[in-house]
């Protein structure tokens, strides 16, 4: 008699969506194409939609491995040797080196072409979207070559920084061709207010060159080849360049104490760190240290706003892609008028926060020959940081909503994008320590003021709810006090304005949707659009259907 073994199946899998799958993100992205081609960037198309189809692929799949196995300090070796070195998984380093060679650490430094950083910034934008924890080391050696541009003797490293090598061995930079660069300003007493810092720098015999003793509270990317850090000299804080290694071979005089156990960007090492007479470089004058490290906080701050627009834009879109292909009470997601009201609401969202990165990248591709736009870039900056970096972690949170218990789940991409989401607006200066900023650019900077008013009259004439708005912050733009207490209430909405300015001068087809629901006093919600929306044509032009 033959035993009649029980079928395996219980059930038939349905109704589930197709995997995100393979995407060129370029390519899908249309706000993102059009944005490049206002703001200068059309002749690095091919360059973009190449890196759109890596980060859309294997850049995509590497980001899932990176972020599961964190980071791991090791401070000795087996035999007791400091080593202070920390192991990634492989898929960090290949992250890494495709970004490296790929020009998202380099680019507007060795393409000697306008719209270089426009370009920088759209490669930033893509690969953020793939992993974002490798945007920080990223970031950092890009921002920190026009620090170390300043100083002649620093030349080997501000050219290595922006080469597009990858080579993560501990070794002496005359030894590599390309290297990678952190910063260290924050300490336990102090980060906001870095005059804090307790940090020594004592000046050795030979000119330039100090001894460092003190600590780091927060010390990223700890396998950098060197950081830019910021110390107490005897003229006051100063800026200087601490390498990894010295010039010998060397081990540098510091240890890495322990990893920070972070909320989340889980395959970037943040770390502890104490100098116990590191040597080092001075980077400017003596007591100019916030004025000499400013460069390159300007540009970090620029790739935070960049990082949130990006975080949204995959939130968004795998929102979409969940919608399209998930059926609820006899028809698909999307076809439900709610929620095509909620994505189309994120879609417009997300729009507007990649149109302004894009438009403050330019300015800093323009500034160096163009003084209206580098008094742009200083206070856009600042206003699209707070603003842009603000809004992520409640549009991710939404877009987890749309895919419902899937969005709570690590395989759906959601979860780590939503534990990076806060990241942004906390480093590279915190939300009031920017709305403080703007209040100081537009009280002692005219320039600034000048251009950013210059700015917002450009959407003028093109919807009366726009200039109504316009004309309420007014007073603030022709060099009236504000009050600190305040800075808030008026950076939030120069942003939204800067945001509505630049959607109306492209003449985008989201724009007179985004001044009326923006402007025209909407909920505090996503999906609170107008019935008359259309809405079809929004979520067709977000993301192409597969
Ligand atoms: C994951 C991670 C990695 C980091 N990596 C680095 C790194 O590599 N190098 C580095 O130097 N730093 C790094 N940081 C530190 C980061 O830049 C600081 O945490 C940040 O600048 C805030 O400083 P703080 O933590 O000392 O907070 P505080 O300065 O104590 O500020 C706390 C809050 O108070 C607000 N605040 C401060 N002053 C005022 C004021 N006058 N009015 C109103 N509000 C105010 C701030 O906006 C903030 O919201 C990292 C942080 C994190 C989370």
């Amino acid at each position: 008699m033959t035993l009649q073994l029980p079928a395996f199946e219980t059930h038939v899998v349905d109704n589930q969506p197709p995997p995100f799958g393979h995407r060129n993100l370029w390519r899908d992205d249309r706000a993102l194409q059009e944005a490049i081609s206002h703001e200068g960037g059309g002749a690095f198309v091919a360059t973009l939609s190449h890196y759109g189809e890596l980060a859309g692929g294997d850049l995509y799949r590497a980001g899932f491995d990176a972020n599961r196995q964190r980071p791991l300090l090791r401070t000795h070796d087996a035999q007791g040797h400091r080593i202070d070195t920390v192991d990634f998984h492989p898929a960090y380093h290949q992250l890494m080196s495709t970004a490296k060679t790929h020009g998202v650490g380099g680019l507007s430094w060795h393409a000697q072409q306008a719209g270089a950083h426009v370009a920088r910034a759209a490669l930033s934008y893509l690969h953020h979207q793939a992993e974002a924890g490798t945007s920080c080391p990223l970031t950092m050696t890009h921002a920190a070559v026009p620090v170390l541009r300043q100083e002649p003797a620093l030349a080997e490293w501000a050219s290595k920084a922006a080469m597009p090598f990858y080579d993560p061995r501990d070794l002496p930079i005359g030894d590599k061709a390309g290297i990678t660069l952190g910063m260290g300003m924050t300490e336990k007493q102090g980060g906001s207010d870095v005059r804090a810092n307790t940090t020594t720098a004592t000046p050795l015999a030979a000119p330039g060159e100090y001894s460092l003793v003190g600590h780091k509270w927060f010390f990223s990317a700890p396998m950098s080849d060197g950081w830019l850090v910021l110390a107490q000299a005897p003229g006051g804080l100063t800026c200087l360049l601490m390498p990894r290694r010295l010039p010998c071979g060397k081990r540098n005089a510091f240890h890495l104490m322990r990893l920070k156990d972070k909320l989340g960007d889980w395959s970037n090492a943040s770390s502890e760190v104490e100098f116990c007479g590191a040597w080092a470089r001075r980077v400017g004058e003596e007591g100019r240290g916030v004025a000499t490290i400013i460069e390159m906080v300007m540009l970090t701050r620029l790739d935070c706003m960049l990082g949130a627009a990006a975080e949204m834009r995959m939130a968004l879109a795998q929102a979409l892609h969940h919608a399209r292909h998930r059926r609820s009470f006899g028809k698909c997601l999307v076809e439900h008028a709610l929620m095509a009201n909620v994505l189309s609401d994120m879609a417009i969202e997300s729009e507007a926060a990649t149109a302004l990165s894009m438009r403050v990248a330019r300015a800093v591709d323009a500034a160096p020959q163009d003084p209206r736009e580098a008094a742009f870039a200083r206070i856009a900056t600042a206003i699209g940081k707070f603003w842009v970096c603000k809004r992520a972690p409640a549009f991710v949170n939404e877009a987890q909503e749309c895919l419902g218990g899937a969005g709570y789940v690590e395989e759906s991409m959601l979860p780590r994008l939503y534990r990076q989401a806060p990241l942004n607006s906390i480093w590279e200066g915190s939300g009031n320590v920017q709305c403080l900023d703007v209040l100081r650019a537009l009280a002692r900077e005219p320039h600034a003021r000048a251009a950013l008013l210059d700015e917002l009259q450009q959407g003028s004439g093109r919807a009366e709810v726009y200039d109504h708005a316009l004309a309420a912050v007014s007073p603030a733009l022709s060099g009236e006090a504000i009050a600190e207490v305040d800075a808030r209430n008026l950076v939030a909405r120069l942003a939204v304005l800067l945001q509505a300015a630049t959607l109306l001068r492209v003449g985008s087809p989201l724009a007179t949707t985004f001044v009326q629901s923006r402007l025209g006093g909407a909920g505090h919600v996503y999906g609170v659009l107008d019935a008359a929306t259309p809405f079809t044509d929004i979520l067709a032009r977000a993301l192409p259907a597969d």
